[in-house]
C-alpha cells in the first residue's frame, strides 16, 4: 500500500510507503485528504484508516510549470462548469474539449474547460459555435506553479488521478 503525497497546494509531490505516510501524518506534518476504507489499522491503543492522499501542511518550494491535471483545471474554473455557471464537486464535474478530440482538438490549457455531466453530454461532438455553447471564462494557462509527473500502476487507487498530470492515452 503506498501514499500519494501532496503539497500544501494540492499538487503532488511524490508517492511515499504507508509507513512514511503514517509518520507525517502522526508527527502533525501533514493532514489526511482520503483513507482507504477497506484497510484498518490496529494498535493496542488505537485503530485507524490508512491514508490514501496526505498534504503535507507546510509550504513547498517549487518552480515548475503548473501541470495539466482534471484538478487544476477544476481549480482553475472554481470547480463550475463553465457553460451553465454552476459550481459542482468534483466527482460530478468533467472535463470538457472546446474542439472535440475527435475532431482534432488537442488536451491543453486552452482547449479543455470544467463542464458538469448534463453540459458536456448535451454539447457532445459540436464545436462551441455549433452548439451555441461558449465557454463563461476563455481558458488559459492557471498562474499559479507545480509538480512531478506521477505514473500510475493498476495498484494505485483511482483517486489519485484526479491530482496527477493528465495522460491523453489514459483520458
Ligand atoms: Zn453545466
Amino acid at each position: 500500500m503506498r501514499t500519494l503525497l501532496l503539497d500544501c497546494t494540492y499538487f503532488p509531490i511524490k508517492v511515499v510507503s504507508w509507513q512514511r505516510a503514517m509518520i507525517l501524518w502522526l508527527t502533525g506534518r501533514a493532514e489526511v485528504v482520503d483513507v482507504y476504507q477497506e484497510i484498518d489499522i490496529r494498535s493496542p491503543r488505537m485503530q485507524f484508516k490508512l491514508p490514501k492522499i496526505l498534504r503535507l501542511l507546510a509550504r513547498h518550494k517549487s518552480s515548475m510549470k503548473v501541470r495539466l491535471t482534471r484538478f487544476h483545471v477544476f481549480t482553475r474554473d472554481d470547480f463550475t462548469c463553465q457553460y451553465c455557471a454552476r459550481q459542482f464537486s468534483m466527482k460530478e464535474l468533467t472535463l470538457d474539449h472546446l474542439v472535440p478530440l475527435s475532431r482534432g482538438g488537442k488536451t491543453s490549457w486552452e482547449n479543455v474547460v470544467t463542464a458538469c455531466q448534463k453540459c458536456n453530454g448535451k454539447k457532445g461532438n459540436l464545436l462551441p459555435a455549433e452548439a451555441h455553447m461558449q465557454p463563461k471564462n476563455r481558458p488559459g494557462v492557471p498562474r499559479w506553479t507545480p509538480q512531478l509527473v506521477l505514473r500510475l500502476t493498476d495498484q494505485d487507487p483511482l483517486e489519485w488521478r484526479d491530482y496527477l498530470i493528465w495522460d491523453a492515452d489514459a483520458a
